[in-house]
């Protein structure tokens, strides 16, 4: 069998030429990083977990017509989307204080927000991806003003859909990271939501302990990682029960891959 053509490596994921043109293989690796990579680990299973979270996240948002790149999943570790071009931008949802907004405005995390907030930082990793306003992201044709608008609304959306979705088994979403690409079909372009949405991306607690169940448990050294995403996985019922997650999970890193 051919090797296949890798286009990129990143933090957390491999992306690979697709089996048709304008599709791309999302292989989603192990690895964990943190503060502009400053802080590396290896964390068994995460990839597993985040490939199937994901998926059932851009699936559900596909059903309610919020256009994503996700097409399926091929196995454990990777999934097939569409290829897009991805615009440079981190799209930020805030529904509580937390990480970087709390520390710059001197907010206590866990406060509760007036409303929504969106921010958007420019995916420059040896800036550490920087807040910016939108007047650099027209100025410097980043994105156009259209898409703003579409990225804009489709946050909110998804930060409708997510809180509801999370509220519903026990979990509340702080807030959240998202990316869009531009989809070519023909003449046309369409803005859609692309990358991954997991407990990476995601600040998600315990609706009634506070508990954190996303990456600030890697981030703080608080341990116990992959055992809270396994259980954000069991409560949104991607796995039957706890002992079928870690079986699945055992048996995908004992089994190299
Ligand atoms: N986030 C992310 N990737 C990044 C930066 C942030 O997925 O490179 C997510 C993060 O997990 C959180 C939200 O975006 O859910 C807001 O992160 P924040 O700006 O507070 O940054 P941090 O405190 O993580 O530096």
């Amino acid at each position: 069998m051919a090797k296949r053509r890798k286009i990129y490596e990143g933090k957390a994921k491999i992306l690979y030429e697709g089996p048709e043109p304008g599709t791309i293989i999302q292989y989603f690796k192990d690895d964990a990083t943190a503060f502009n990579n400053q802080k590396q680990a290896v964390l068994d299973g995460k990839g597993v977990l985040n490939n199937r979270i994901s998926e059932f996240i851009m699936t559900q948002l596909n059903a309610v017509g919020l256009p994503t790149h996700f097409l399926r999943r091929l196995n454990m570790r990777e999934q097939l989307v569409r290829e897009v071009e991805i615009i440079p931008l981190e799209v930020i949802c805030r529904n509580v204080a937390a990480g970087s907004m709390a520390k710059r405005l001197g907010m206590e995390e866990g406060a509760q927000l007036p409303r929504s907030i969106i921010e958007f930082c420019y995916k420059k990793d040896e800036l550490g991806d920087p807040l910016v306003p939108e007047e650099y992201i027209t100025a410097f044709n980043w994105a156009s003003n259209q898409e703003i608008d579409d990225m804009v609304a489709m946050t909110l959306r998804v930060n409708d859909f997510l809180t509801g979705l999370f509220a519903g088994v026990g979990i509340k979403l702080i807030d959240f990271k998202v990316e869009y690409g531009r989809l070519y079909e023909g003449e046309m372009v369409r803005t859609v939501l692309a990358d991954e949405i997991s407990p990476d991306s995601c600040r998600l607690w315990d609706a009634a302990t506070g508990e954190k169940m996303d990456k600030d448990r890697f981030r703080r050294d608080l341990g116990g990682v992959t055992e809270a995403y396994r259980e954000v996985a069991r409560r949104l019922g991607i796995f039957r029960d706890e002992q079928a997650g870690a079986e699945i999970v055992a048996l995908e890193t004992g089994g190299g891959k």
